[in-house]
């Protein structure tokens, strides 16, 4: 049974080869692509469920495909790449990527980033069997879509943001700790850079729903979202 469908961005051709085999033994259908351009243009024609992406290409910079597919697409993207600097993953999420995997890398933690980036849509038909509306002051997720909206405009969220929005709204009022939503989120609670990916993430999500005050860190604990009400707009 084929699980999904996955586009691999990836110049070098040993890793190439590692992807493949990965990819073959664990029933994935996927494509691969040997430089930016072509992956731009088989993320737009393949419509892949995933993003596997390089960030030293040999066209165009791995931080710019990104920026390119985001404009088109929310498929779920995980940075594999050689880069270990903070300055770099951090570059990477903000232009919209959901993981990062530094290489060398364990075949088996990529096929397990892939699954949880897989998992979204699993997520949003979860929640639709509970309720499939939730509002909360102009905030609106409509979980049988999978879409979000902020005064009733839609928010483009990567599949990451989208996760750990309705993680927190499935909680809402609740302080969840650092380490519930990672292991929710990524699978494990000790990947090395899933701490700051985190951080990365909540920031983000912020700026997109343009109102910081849903989301309340609780420092050295974790992230809470508040109730909001509708009249005035403010913590109840
Ligand atoms: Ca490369």
């Amino acid at each position: 049974m084929n699980k999904g469908t996955i586009l691999v961005i990836e110049d070098d051709k040993m890793i190439q080869n590692l992807m493949a085999t990965t990819l073959e033994i664990s029933n994935y259908n996927f494509q691969i692509a040997s430089n930016a351009e072509q992956g731009i243009l088989k993320a737009a024609s393949y419509n892949p469920d995933v993003i596997i992406l390089d960030l030293g290409l040999p066209d165009i910079d791995g931080i710019e495909v990104i920026k390119r597919v985001r404009s088109f697409s929310c498929t779920p993207v995980i940075v594999v790449s050689a880069r270990v600097d903070n300055d770099d993953k951090i570059s990477a999420l903000d232009a919209g990527a959901d993981d990062y995997l530094t290489k060398p890398f364990n075949t088996e933690e990529l096929l397990a980033r892939i699954r949880a980036a897989l998992r979204r849509k699993s997520y949003s038909n979860d929640e639709k069997v509970q309720d499939s509306i939730f509002i909360n002051g102009n905030l609106k997720i409509d979980y049988a879509q999978g879409c979000v909206y902020v005064d009733d405009k839609e928010v483009h969220l990567t599949a990451i943001e989208y996760k750990l929005l309705c993680l927190l709204a499935k909680n809402l009022g609740k302080v969840l700790t650092h380490n519930y939503i990672k292991k929710e989120i990524w699978l494990d609670d000790n990947g090395c850079d899933s701490q700051l990916s985190l951080r990365v993430f909540v920031t983000n999500l912020r700026k997109k729903l343009n109102a910081s005050d849903y989301i309340k860190t609780h420092v050295g604990i974790g992230y809470r979202m508040l109730q909001i009400s509708n009249e005035n707009s403010s913590e109840v």
